[in-house]
């Protein structure tokens, strides 16, 4: 796809490097190359960004890369990819950064799995708004959690026809997962700034999948 206006906005650099590692494991170095060449972005190729915490990628190009991988493999396959490496890169990089909650011990396990998955969300939140300033914003009722999104990285700048920041959902079931040690949670999108609205915001049930 053509690139896209700058944002100003940044990303990490090693969130952003995971999600292309990611990518590379379910797509294979050419795949990624050929993916980054669709994307304007050859200066990439074999050299993603660097392994640290500073937010200097901007999310219009990151955006466009995840843009380029619908136009790739059309909306359905682009959604399990990106999924899987939302899920890759929580395990590969929040996860660590939130060692400050130790998921195994007694009194956490012993803990309402409501109230893990609190933590969990928290989690990746805490992590963004460190690193991107883009605070998002966690709310719930009795039945769901709603995490909600105002700048972002995914579809920045893009128009899309349905919800599919797919990598931040990906990222969304890792931390749910990795809290609850093991659980799976069918976290959805149900609106976009891709789509035009003013937040993306992703649908997290109490109720574990069956
Ligand atoms: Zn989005």
């Amino acid at each position: 796809m053509e690139s896209l206006p700058k944002s100003g906005l940044y990303y990490p650099n090693n969130l952003a490097r995971i999600t292309l590692l990611a990518l590379e494991d379910v797509m294979g170095t050419n795949g990624v190359n050929a993916l980054l060449n669709l994307a304007n972005h050859r200066e990439l190729i074999g050299n993603f960004p660097p392994d640290n915490m500073e937010a200097q990628f901007d999310f219009a190009d990151l955006s466009g890369i995840i843009g380029s991988l619908d136009d790739m493999y059309g909306a359905r396959g682009s959604r399990v990819l990106a999924l899987r490496a939302g899920i890759a890169t929580f395990d590969e990089t929040l996860k660590n950064i939130g060692e400050a909650v130790d998921v195994k011990d007694e009194s956490f396990v012993a803990m309402p799995i409501v109230e893990k998955m609190r933590v969990g969300l928290s989690l990746v939140g805490i992590t963004f708004t460190q690193s991107t300033k883009n605070i998002p914003t966690i709310s719930e009722d009795d039945s769901h959690f709603i995490y909600s999104v105002a700048y972002c990285p995914i579809c920045w700048g893009r128009t899309t026809a349905e919800p599919s920041c797919h990598i931040l959902t990906g990222l969304l079931k890792g931390a749910l997962k990795w809290v609850t040690q093991g659980t799976e949670f069918n976290v959805s999108q149900n609106t976009a700034h891709s789509c035009g609205a003013p937040t993306c915001d992703f649908i997290i049930p109490k109720e574990p999948a069956s």
